[in-house]
């Protein structure tokens, strides 16, 4: 799909970036990168020290790391923590002593379950920085998701809140016959009626003699790092496992798709307990130190215009669900806003519409630069670089050092397609430090994502003349009819330029003709009626911009597209409910 705009960037925009052009066809040798990275350290890799430790010299201990915003700013003004990089560098410590005194070791899995409270990020840190799996949980997950997820993962220890246990672990306790250690932040005063628990704030007071303390454990690059589960969009969620070199590549790709300077203030707003509020949430920026804007909040149009204004934010890292849930709020609310501090803007997650970076730039001022990656990738691959221009509905080109091709499998043979504008799979050659090292528990499921060296995603895209990748869906989820493969994003995109349509989605129908047939659901702009004329309007607007061919033979108004807890859309399930088959694993189904 070929956009029709495309967004120039001035030569100011050019120069203030860390990466020229040049950098994306440079060959980079990730061993030799991981080698020297190692030899620095005299022999060892841990993601921790690599986050916090190496700003000494540049005297960053009083610089402000963390800047928490708590959930009744702004009523209460004073409700905010700046946590500078010396003192998380000793509070991480701290824990890290704790969690070790405790008898938590190398290698074993330490679960969170929490909100975004500093606390969170302290027990993330400290567990990397104690070579202990740390796997994140995403707080709003009910009993039963947290019980499959940590049998799975043998959990050996949990962090959570007082009030989150009664809740959430009290009913599954029994069943998680791993877990030895309940680390418990006291929030409400229940903790005491909690068996068995270990008190967050004793073990990160622990006093020690300095001879007795433990500075870091000398964690090697191939340790097991980060246990993440996936989104579940596809199916029952995955669970990847990174290793401690991931690290390498989470500094190096912050700096170059996110334009990473050291003045930053950076707010990504995915939560820690998917990949991205970990990669680029927490490692990625305290490795380049920046200062990471956390909110504690849940989505609040105003909030989030105010946060970026009166934080003075300069980049920002987000989603196109909660860009469209901006849409929604309308466009009057940003006009009472600045937003001239910020300087750098990425989307990541779904397929970012270009209505959707349109509606940001002309409310806004921002321009969103769109790139893609997996869980299974740890860091991003494919992205919107500062210094290019920007093509509305790409995800942009592959980072220095990342190859890609899109294939064919033929068979068991792999064609790469060499022409472009073909649709093929995204492959990733395999190596690059943040690669995930296995699907927990299934081992046979991760060797068939390999095929002669080359990473298979799933996920399908084309490739232009230029070099930028387009994304056409996931392979799951493209449509065949009538000898057509039609991929969901292209159609979705046209039916959001329709003035009344907010959100689409489109699946495949089984069809007796056409093999299947293009579905679209949409859900309307406030203001505008479900009618049969509004419906065949927007039909005939698809059949215009996109083809008799291709463009939805029947649309359903919606009030919402079922989606993850990430906010991703669930098309597998709108195609179950549409053709009453079973709903599979809805563990990940959003339902406030
Ligand atoms: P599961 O693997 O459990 O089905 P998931 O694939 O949604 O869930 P994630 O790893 O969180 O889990 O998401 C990665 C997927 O999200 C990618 O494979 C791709 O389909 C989609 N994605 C991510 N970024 C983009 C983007 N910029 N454009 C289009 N799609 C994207
Ligand atoms: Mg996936």
């Amino acid at each position: 799909m070929e956009s029709h705009f495309t967004i120039n960037k001035s030569p100011v925009e050019i120069e203030n970036t860390n990466l020229k052009e040049s950098m994306l066809a440079e060959n980079i040798s990730w061993a030799d990168l991981l080698d020297q990275t190692i030899k620095r350290n005299h022999g060892y890799l841990n993601i921790c020290h690599e986050a916090l430790d190496n700003h000494s010299q540049e005297d960053m201990n009083n610089k402000t790391a963390i800047k928490f915003i708590g959930k009744s700013w702004p009523e209460n003004n004073t409700d905010i923590k700046n946590i500078s990089y010396g003192e998380l560098l000793y509070q991480t410590k701290m824990l890290m002593n704790g969690l070790l005194r405790l008898g938590l070791a190398k290698g074993d899995v330490l679960f969170s379950l929490s909100p975004r409270k500093p606390e969170s990020y302290l027990v993330a840190l400290a567990s990397l920085r104690a070579g202990i799996v740390f796997s994140p949980l995403f707080s709003v997950f009910g009993p039963e998701p947290i019980a499959a997820r940590m049998i799975k993962g043998n959990a050996k220890a949990l962090f959570t809140l007082a009030s989150f246990y009664h809740k959430k672990i009290a009913p599954i306790r029994k069943s998680l016959n791993q877990l030895t250690y309940l680390i418990i932040f006291d929030d409400d005063g229940s903790a005491k009626n909690i068996p068995n628990y270990i008190d967050f704030k004793t073990l990160l007071n622990i006093h020690l003699e300095k001879n007795d303390r433990i500075d870091l454990i000398k964690t090697s690059a191939d340790d097991l790092a980060l246990l993440h589960f996936t989104s579940g969009t596809t199916g029952n969620p995955k669970g990847a496992m990174h290793v401690h070199s991931s690290v390498v590549y989470h500094q190096l790709s912050g700096k170059w798709a996110l334009n990473f300077k050291k003045d930053d203030i950076f707010w990504c707003t995915a939560d820690p307990g998917w990949v991205t509020g970990t990669s680029y949430g927490i490692i990625s920026p305290l490795c380049n130190g920046v200062t990471l804007i956390i909110d504690e909040a849940e989505f609040n149009a105003k909030r989030w215009y105010e946060i970026l204004e009166k934080f003075k934010v300069t980049s920002w890292y987000s989603a196109p669900t909660a860009m469209r849930m901006l849409m929604k709020a309308g466009e009057e609310l940003p006009k009472e806003f600045d937003f001239s501090s910020v300087q750098f803007a990425a989307s990541v997650g779904e397929p970012l519409n270009p209505e959707v970076i349109w509606w940001v730039k002309k409310n806004l001022g921002i321009s969103l630069h769109d790139n893609w990656w997996q869980t299974e990738t740890g860091g991003i691959m494919i992205s919107n670089f500062s210094v290019m221009a920007i093509k509305p509905g790409s995800m942009g080109k592959p980072l220095p050092g990342i190859e890609i091709e899109l294939v064919k499998l033929n068979d068991t043979l792999l064609e790469k397609i060499m022409e472009p504008d073909i649709e093929g799979q995204i492959a990733i050659k395999a190596g690059w430090p943040s690669m995930f090292r296995g699907y927990l528990g299934e081992d046979e499921r991760y060797l068939k994502c390999f095929k002669d060296g080359w990473y298979l995603t799933g996920d399908l895209a084309k490739k232009d003349e230029q070099g930028y990748f387009w994304f056409v869906g996931r392979a799951d989820d493209v449509i065949k009819s009538s000898g057509h493969l039609i991929g969901p994003f292209e159609v979705e995109s046209v039916l959001m330029e329709h003035p009344a349509v907010l959100e689409a989605a489109v699946i495949g129908k089984p069809d007796l003709i056409a093999g299947e047939l293009v579905k679209g659901f949409a859900v309307l702009k406030k203001n505008y009626t479900p009618t049969d004329a509004l419906r065949l309007d927007i039909m005939s607007f698809a059949r215009i911009h996109l083809g008799v061919s291709i463009a939805p033979k029947e649309i359903s108004f919606v009030d919402n597209l079922p989606k993850t807890k990430s906010g991703k859309i669930m098309r597998r399930l709108l195609k179950a409910r549409e053709l009453g088959l079973p709903e599979g694993d809805l563990s990940m189904l959003e339902t406030t």
